[in-house]
Protein backbone atom coordinates (compact mmCIF):
# COMPACT_ATOMS: atom_id res chain seq x y z
CA UNK A 1 0.00 0.00 0.00
CA UNK A 2 0.86 3.83 -0.46
CA UNK A 3 1.56 5.73 3.01
CA UNK A 4 2.87 9.28 3.15
CA UNK A 5 6.37 8.97 5.30
CA UNK A 6 8.80 10.92 6.82
CA UNK A 7 11.97 9.59 5.68
CA UNK A 8 14.84 11.71 6.32
CA UNK A 9 15.09 14.77 8.50
CA UNK A 10 14.92 18.46 7.29
CA UNK A 11 12.98 17.07 4.25
CA UNK A 12 9.30 16.76 3.31
CA UNK A 13 7.08 13.79 3.37
CA UNK A 14 6.98 11.64 0.66
CA UNK A 15 4.78 8.61 -0.69
CA UNK A 16 6.50 5.64 -0.23
CA UNK A 17 5.35 1.93 -0.77
CA UNK A 18 4.99 -0.25 2.59
CA UNK A 19 3.87 -3.50 3.38
CA UNK A 20 0.13 -4.01 4.82
CA UNK A 21 0.12 -4.31 8.55
CA UNK A 22 -0.82 -7.65 9.91
CA UNK A 23 -2.34 -7.64 13.36
CA UNK A 24 -0.28 -9.49 16.06
CA UNK A 25 -1.97 -10.55 18.83
CA UNK A 26 -3.43 -7.61 20.97
CA UNK A 27 -2.84 -5.45 18.11
CA UNK A 28 -6.18 -3.96 15.88
CA UNK A 29 -5.91 -2.78 12.03
CA UNK A 30 -8.11 0.12 11.24
CA UNK A 31 -8.89 1.27 8.11
CA UNK A 32 -8.16 5.00 7.83
CA UNK A 33 -11.49 7.10 6.76
CA UNK A 34 -9.80 10.61 7.67
CA UNK A 35 -6.22 11.66 8.65
CA UNK A 36 -6.12 15.30 9.42
CA UNK A 37 -2.62 17.25 8.21
CA UNK A 38 -1.84 19.04 11.46
CA UNK A 39 0.87 21.74 11.30
CA UNK A 40 2.64 20.40 13.79
CA UNK A 41 3.87 17.50 10.90
CA UNK A 42 5.04 20.77 9.14
CA UNK A 43 7.54 21.30 12.40
CA UNK A 44 8.20 17.51 12.41
CA UNK A 45 9.40 17.69 8.64
CA UNK A 46 11.79 21.22 8.90
CA UNK A 47 12.10 21.77 12.64
CA UNK A 48 14.24 18.94 13.75
CA UNK A 49 18.01 17.13 12.96
CA UNK A 50 18.50 13.29 13.16
CA UNK A 51 18.27 12.98 16.99
CA UNK A 52 16.67 15.81 17.87
CA UNK A 53 13.56 13.31 18.57
CA UNK A 54 14.06 10.01 19.58
CA UNK A 55 12.14 8.44 16.51
CA UNK A 56 12.92 6.20 13.93
CA UNK A 57 12.93 6.75 10.70
CA UNK A 58 11.11 6.36 8.06
CA UNK A 59 7.49 6.18 9.39
CA UNK A 60 4.17 7.14 8.17
CA UNK A 61 2.75 10.27 9.39
CA UNK A 62 -0.79 11.19 10.57
CA UNK A 63 -1.11 11.26 14.28
CA UNK A 64 -5.13 12.17 13.94
CA UNK A 65 -7.21 9.41 12.64
CA UNK A 66 -10.77 7.89 12.48
CA UNK A 67 -11.85 5.23 10.52
CA UNK A 68 -13.22 1.48 10.68
CA UNK A 69 -11.81 -2.11 12.73
CA UNK A 70 -10.42 -4.26 9.68
CA UNK A 71 -8.56 -6.56 11.60
CA UNK A 72 -7.99 -7.62 15.25
CA UNK A 73 -5.30 -9.95 16.47
CA UNK A 74 -5.70 -12.90 19.18
CA UNK A 75 -7.14 -11.97 22.21
CA UNK A 76 -8.66 -8.65 21.25
CA UNK A 77 -11.71 -7.79 22.89
CA UNK A 78 -14.46 -5.28 23.40
CA UNK A 79 -14.41 -4.10 19.70
CA UNK A 80 -16.07 -5.53 16.43
CA UNK A 81 -14.94 -5.58 12.76
CA UNK A 82 -16.12 -2.69 10.71
CA UNK A 83 -16.86 -0.26 14.66
CA UNK A 84 -16.27 3.46 13.83
CA UNK A 85 -13.74 4.38 15.97
CA UNK A 86 -11.27 7.44 16.44
CA UNK A 87 -7.68 6.22 17.26
CA UNK A 88 -6.49 7.87 20.76
CA UNK A 89 -3.16 10.04 19.80
CA UNK A 90 -0.57 9.51 22.17
CA UNK A 91 0.68 5.79 22.92
CA UNK A 92 2.27 5.53 26.53
CA UNK A 93 3.32 2.43 28.38
CA UNK A 94 -0.55 1.94 29.32
CA UNK A 95 0.20 0.73 32.70
CA UNK A 96 1.78 3.44 34.55
CA UNK A 97 -0.50 5.80 36.81
CA UNK A 98 -0.96 8.45 34.42
CA UNK A 99 -1.97 5.91 31.71
CA UNK A 100 -4.60 3.77 33.80
CA UNK A 101 -6.22 7.33 34.20
CA UNK A 102 -5.98 7.99 30.86
CA UNK A 103 -3.42 10.96 30.24
CA UNK A 104 -1.34 8.82 28.11
CA UNK A 105 -0.28 12.40 26.87
CA UNK A 106 2.19 12.38 30.24
CA UNK A 107 3.05 8.61 30.35
CA UNK A 108 5.77 8.16 33.06
CA UNK A 109 7.65 6.08 30.84
CA UNK A 110 7.38 8.17 27.89
CA UNK A 111 11.51 8.26 27.89
CA UNK A 112 12.06 4.64 27.32
CA UNK A 113 9.32 4.44 25.20
CA UNK A 114 10.56 6.89 22.50
CA UNK A 115 7.92 7.23 20.01
CA UNK A 116 4.97 9.20 20.77
CA UNK A 117 2.25 7.40 18.94
CA UNK A 118 1.17 6.51 15.48
CA UNK A 119 2.67 9.33 13.01
CA UNK A 120 4.86 10.60 15.56
CA UNK A 121 7.72 7.70 15.37
CA UNK A 122 5.21 4.89 14.79
CA UNK A 123 3.66 4.13 11.64
CA UNK A 124 0.30 6.58 11.57
CA UNK A 125 -3.07 7.27 9.12
CA UNK A 126 -1.52 8.82 6.12
CA UNK A 127 -1.98 5.52 4.62
CA UNK A 128 -5.09 3.03 4.14
CA UNK A 129 -4.02 0.96 6.92
CA UNK A 130 -2.71 1.89 10.36
CA UNK A 131 -1.79 -0.53 13.19
CA UNK A 132 -2.86 -0.08 16.62
CA UNK A 133 -1.01 -1.30 19.23
CA UNK A 134 -4.06 -1.80 21.90
CA UNK A 135 -7.82 -1.83 21.76
CA UNK A 136 -7.87 0.92 24.88
CA UNK A 137 -6.20 3.20 22.08
CA UNK A 138 -9.69 3.26 19.96
CA UNK A 139 -13.34 5.15 21.06
CA UNK A 140 -15.79 4.33 19.51
CA UNK A 141 -17.59 6.76 17.76
CA UNK A 142 -21.23 5.52 16.52
CA UNK A 143 -22.37 7.34 13.52
CA UNK A 144 -20.14 10.21 13.00
CA UNK A 145 -18.15 10.44 9.98
CA UNK A 146 -14.87 8.94 10.32
CA UNK A 147 -13.88 11.92 7.89
CA UNK A 148 -15.30 14.93 10.59
CA UNK A 149 -14.42 12.81 13.47
CA UNK A 150 -10.50 12.65 12.87
CA UNK A 151 -9.75 16.05 13.72
CA UNK A 152 -11.58 15.69 16.91
CA UNK A 153 -8.67 13.51 18.15
CA UNK A 154 -6.19 16.21 17.65
CA UNK A 155 -7.36 20.17 16.92
CA UNK A 156 -10.55 18.87 18.95
CA UNK A 157 -8.92 17.30 22.06
CA UNK A 158 -5.99 19.88 22.45
CA UNK A 159 -7.56 22.94 22.77
CA UNK A 160 -10.88 20.54 25.02
CA UNK A 161 -8.06 20.11 27.45
CA UNK A 162 -6.39 23.22 27.63
CA UNK A 163 -10.05 24.76 28.26
CA UNK A 164 -10.88 22.77 30.53
CA UNK A 165 -8.26 23.30 32.63
CA UNK A 166 -9.04 26.90 32.61
CA UNK A 167 -13.16 26.74 33.14
CA UNK A 168 -12.98 28.12 36.58
CA UNK A 169 -11.41 31.52 35.37
CA UNK A 170 -14.49 31.87 32.36
CA UNK A 171 -17.53 32.52 34.41
CA UNK A 172 -20.26 35.30 33.04
CA UNK A 173 -18.10 38.38 32.12
CA UNK A 174 -15.51 36.60 31.53
CA UNK A 175 -12.83 37.01 28.17
CA UNK A 176 -10.93 34.33 25.78
CA UNK A 177 -8.54 35.29 22.99
CA UNK A 178 -7.97 32.59 20.71
CA UNK A 179 -4.43 33.50 18.70
CA UNK A 180 -4.67 31.46 15.11
CA UNK A 181 -8.03 31.04 15.75
CA UNK A 182 -9.19 30.47 12.77
CA UNK A 183 -6.34 27.36 12.00
CA UNK A 184 -7.38 23.27 12.83
CA UNK A 185 -6.67 23.92 16.77
CA UNK A 186 -7.89 27.44 16.59
CA UNK A 187 -11.23 26.86 15.26
CA UNK A 188 -11.79 24.18 17.59
CA UNK A 189 -10.89 26.26 20.47
CA UNK A 190 -13.63 28.65 19.22
CA UNK A 191 -15.99 26.25 19.05
CA UNK A 192 -15.34 24.57 22.56
CA UNK A 193 -15.20 27.75 24.41
CA UNK A 194 -19.30 28.62 22.65
CA UNK A 195 -19.93 24.91 23.75
CA UNK A 196 -19.01 25.04 27.45
CA UNK A 197 -18.85 28.70 28.48
CA UNK A 198 -20.39 31.92 28.36
CA UNK A 199 -16.89 33.70 28.02
CA UNK A 200 -16.65 36.47 25.41
CA UNK A 201 -14.78 34.82 22.40
CA UNK A 202 -12.05 37.47 20.71
CA UNK A 203 -10.57 35.15 17.56
CA UNK A 204 -7.14 36.73 16.47
CA UNK A 205 -5.27 35.18 12.94
CA UNK A 206 -3.49 37.02 10.50
CA UNK A 207 -5.91 36.26 7.66
CA UNK A 208 -9.09 37.47 6.66
CA UNK A 209 -10.52 34.03 5.63
CA UNK A 210 -9.81 32.57 9.20
CA UNK A 211 -11.61 34.95 11.13
CA UNK A 212 -14.38 33.98 9.26
CA UNK A 213 -13.67 30.62 9.82
CA UNK A 214 -13.59 31.62 13.75
CA UNK A 215 -16.72 34.18 13.69
CA UNK A 216 -19.29 31.06 12.05
CA UNK A 217 -17.55 28.95 15.38
CA UNK A 218 -19.37 31.61 17.59
CA UNK A 219 -16.21 33.83 18.05
CA UNK A 220 -17.91 37.56 19.11
CA UNK A 221 -15.03 39.70 18.00
CA UNK A 222 -12.40 39.34 15.18
CA UNK A 223 -9.09 40.72 15.46
CA UNK A 224 -6.87 40.93 12.63
CA UNK A 225 -3.30 40.21 14.34
CA UNK A 226 -0.38 42.61 13.97
CA UNK A 227 -0.02 46.25 15.05
CA UNK A 228 -2.68 47.69 16.76
CA UNK A 229 -4.14 44.22 17.95
CA UNK A 230 -3.34 44.18 21.79
CA UNK A 231 -4.90 47.40 21.71
CA UNK A 232 -8.36 46.31 20.62
CA UNK A 233 -8.19 43.29 22.78
CA UNK A 234 -7.72 45.78 25.50
CA UNK A 235 -10.66 47.90 24.26
CA UNK A 236 -12.73 44.75 24.31
CA UNK A 237 -12.14 44.06 27.85
CA UNK A 238 -12.55 47.08 29.29
CA UNK A 239 -8.86 47.59 29.30
CA UNK A 240 -8.58 45.11 32.12
CA UNK A 241 -7.17 41.98 29.61
CA UNK A 242 -8.96 38.41 29.24
CA UNK A 243 -9.08 35.61 32.21
CA UNK A 244 -7.46 33.21 29.84
CA UNK A 245 -5.81 33.78 26.20
CA UNK A 246 -4.59 30.30 24.20
CA UNK A 247 -1.77 30.67 22.02
CA UNK A 248 -2.07 28.29 19.09
CA UNK A 249 0.96 29.75 17.28
CA UNK A 250 3.86 30.39 20.04
CA UNK A 251 5.94 32.56 17.89
CA UNK A 252 7.39 35.44 20.01
CA UNK A 253 4.97 38.05 18.66
CA UNK A 254 2.31 35.77 19.28
CA UNK A 255 3.78 35.38 22.86
CA UNK A 256 4.07 39.08 23.29
CA UNK A 257 0.68 39.60 22.39
CA UNK A 258 -0.41 36.85 24.83
CA UNK A 259 1.46 38.35 27.78
CA UNK A 260 0.05 41.87 26.80
CA UNK A 261 -3.76 40.99 26.88
CA UNK A 262 -3.75 38.15 29.78
CA UNK A 263 -5.27 39.83 32.87
CA UNK A 264 -4.05 39.91 35.99
CA UNK A 265 -4.99 36.17 37.71
CA UNK A 266 -5.79 34.84 34.33
CA UNK A 267 -4.56 31.72 32.52
CA UNK A 268 -2.06 32.34 29.71
CA UNK A 269 -1.74 28.78 27.71
CA UNK A 270 0.76 27.97 24.67
CA UNK A 271 -0.62 25.26 22.68
CA UNK A 272 1.65 26.26 19.46
CA UNK A 273 5.21 25.00 19.00
CA UNK A 274 6.50 28.06 17.15
CA UNK A 275 9.69 28.27 19.06
CA UNK A 276 9.23 31.14 20.27
CA UNK A 277 9.99 32.48 23.90
CA UNK A 278 8.49 34.19 26.14
CA UNK A 279 10.80 36.74 28.59
CA UNK A 280 9.73 36.08 32.46
CA UNK A 281 10.36 38.49 35.31
CA UNK A 282 8.60 40.58 37.87
CA UNK A 283 7.03 43.29 35.40
CA UNK A 284 6.49 41.00 32.06
CA UNK A 285 3.51 39.02 32.95
CA UNK A 286 0.95 40.61 35.07
CA UNK A 287 0.45 39.67 38.99
CA UNK A 288 -0.70 35.71 39.09
CA UNK A 289 -1.21 35.68 35.82
CA UNK A 290 -0.43 32.00 35.08
CA UNK A 291 1.55 30.95 32.28
CA UNK A 292 1.61 26.82 30.99
CA UNK A 293 2.21 24.76 28.00
CA UNK A 294 -0.43 22.03 27.38
CA UNK A 295 0.45 18.47 25.21
CA UNK A 296 -2.66 17.05 23.59
CA UNK A 297 -5.56 15.91 25.78
CA UNK A 298 -6.39 12.28 27.81
CA UNK A 299 -8.92 9.13 26.76
CA UNK A 300 -11.87 10.53 29.03
CA UNK A 301 -11.48 14.19 27.09
CA UNK A 302 -11.39 12.71 23.95
CA UNK A 303 -14.51 10.78 24.68
CA UNK A 304 -15.99 13.80 25.79
CA UNK A 305 -14.99 15.63 22.49
CA UNK A 306 -16.77 12.64 21.06
CA UNK A 307 -19.60 13.36 22.63
CA UNK A 308 -20.01 17.22 22.08
CA UNK A 309 -19.70 16.63 18.17
CA UNK A 310 -22.40 14.11 18.43
CA UNK A 311 -24.55 16.79 20.48
CA UNK A 312 -23.96 18.97 17.34
CA UNK A 313 -21.79 21.34 19.20
CA UNK A 314 -18.52 21.05 17.39
CA UNK A 315 -17.77 20.68 13.87
CA UNK A 316 -14.79 20.79 12.45
CA UNK A 317 -14.38 23.07 9.46
CA UNK A 318 -12.69 20.68 7.04
CA UNK A 319 -11.59 20.33 3.47
CA UNK A 320 -10.91 16.72 2.15
CA UNK A 321 -8.33 15.62 -0.09
CA UNK A 322 -6.59 11.99 -1.38
CA UNK A 323 -3.79 10.26 -0.30
CA UNK A 324 -2.12 11.30 -3.69
CA UNK A 325 -2.54 14.94 -2.85
CA UNK A 326 -0.86 14.85 0.84
CA UNK A 327 2.33 16.38 -0.41
CA UNK A 328 0.84 19.14 -1.65
CA UNK A 329 -1.67 19.55 1.69
CA UNK A 330 1.07 20.41 3.52
CA UNK A 331 2.77 22.80 1.02
CA UNK A 332 -0.47 24.80 1.26
CA UNK A 333 -0.87 24.55 4.80
CA UNK A 334 2.80 25.86 5.57
CA UNK A 335 1.52 28.71 3.11
CA UNK A 336 -1.38 29.53 4.83
CA UNK A 337 -3.89 28.32 2.49
CA UNK A 338 -5.87 26.05 4.69
CA UNK A 339 -8.43 27.30 6.71
CA UNK A 340 -9.91 24.86 9.50
CA UNK A 341 -8.62 21.82 9.08
CA UNK A 342 -7.16 19.47 5.93
CA UNK A 343 -8.14 15.90 6.17
CA UNK A 344 -6.83 13.26 4.41
CA UNK A 345 -8.89 10.13 3.22
CA UNK A 346 -6.34 7.35 2.47
CA UNK A 347 -8.55 4.75 2.91
CA UNK A 348 -11.41 5.18 0.81
P1 LIG B 1 -2.71 25.76 11.44
O1 LIG B 1 -1.63 26.10 10.49
O2 LIG B 1 -3.90 25.00 10.98
O3 LIG B 1 -3.26 27.06 12.19
C1 LIG B 1 -2.44 28.11 12.60
C2 LIG B 1 -3.26 29.40 12.50
O4 LIG B 1 -2.51 30.46 13.10
C3 LIG B 1 -3.53 29.82 11.07
O5 LIG B 1 -4.91 30.15 10.90
C4 LIG B 1 -2.62 31.03 10.85
O6 LIG B 1 -3.17 31.99 9.96
C5 LIG B 1 -2.56 31.58 12.26
N1 LIG B 1 -1.35 32.38 12.52
C6 LIG B 1 -0.06 32.12 12.15
N2 LIG B 1 0.75 33.08 12.59
C7 LIG B 1 -0.01 33.97 13.27
C8 LIG B 1 0.27 35.18 13.97
N3 LIG B 1 1.50 35.66 14.05
N4 LIG B 1 -0.76 35.82 14.56
C9 LIG B 1 -2.01 35.32 14.49
N5 LIG B 1 -2.34 34.19 13.83
C10 LIG B 1 -1.34 33.53 13.23
O7 LIG B 1 -1.96 24.94 12.63
P2 LIG B 1 -2.60 23.88 13.66
O8 LIG B 1 -2.54 22.53 13.06
O9 LIG B 1 -3.86 24.41 14.21
O10 LIG B 1 -1.48 23.89 14.81
C11 LIG B 1 -1.25 25.07 15.57
C12 LIG B 1 0.00 24.92 16.41
O11 LIG B 1 -0.25 24.02 17.48
C13 LIG B 1 1.20 24.35 15.66
O12 LIG B 1 2.39 24.96 16.15
C14 LIG B 1 1.18 22.89 16.06
O13 LIG B 1 2.44 22.28 15.94
C15 LIG B 1 0.74 23.00 17.49
N6 LIG B 1 0.14 21.80 18.09
C16 LIG B 1 0.37 21.61 19.43
C17 LIG B 1 -0.24 20.55 20.08
C18 LIG B 1 0.00 20.36 21.55
O14 LIG B 1 -0.43 19.34 22.10
N7 LIG B 1 0.64 21.29 22.24
C19 LIG B 1 -1.08 19.68 19.39
C20 LIG B 1 -1.32 19.93 18.02
C21 LIG B 1 -0.71 21.00 17.39
ZN1 LIG C 1 -1.15 17.49 15.89
ZN1 LIG D 1 2.44 5.08 31.03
Amino acid sequence: MKALQLAEWKSAAELRDVPEPDPRPGELVVRVGGAGACHSDLHLMHDFEGGLLPYELPFTLGHENAGWVEAIGEGVRGVEIGEAVAVYGPWGCGRCQRCRLGMENYCTRQAEIGASGGGLGRDGGMAPLMLVPDARLVVPIGDLDPVKAAPLTDAGLTPYHAVKRSLPKLGAGSSAVVIGAGGGLGHMAVQILAALTGTKIIAVDQRREALDVAEKGGAHHMVLAGEGAAEQIRDLTSGQGAEFVLDMVGTDPTLQLAAGTVRTLGDLTVVGIGGGTLPFGFFTIPYEATVATTYWGSVPELIEVIKLAQDGHLTPHISTFGLDDAPNVYEKLASGQIDGRAVIEPGS
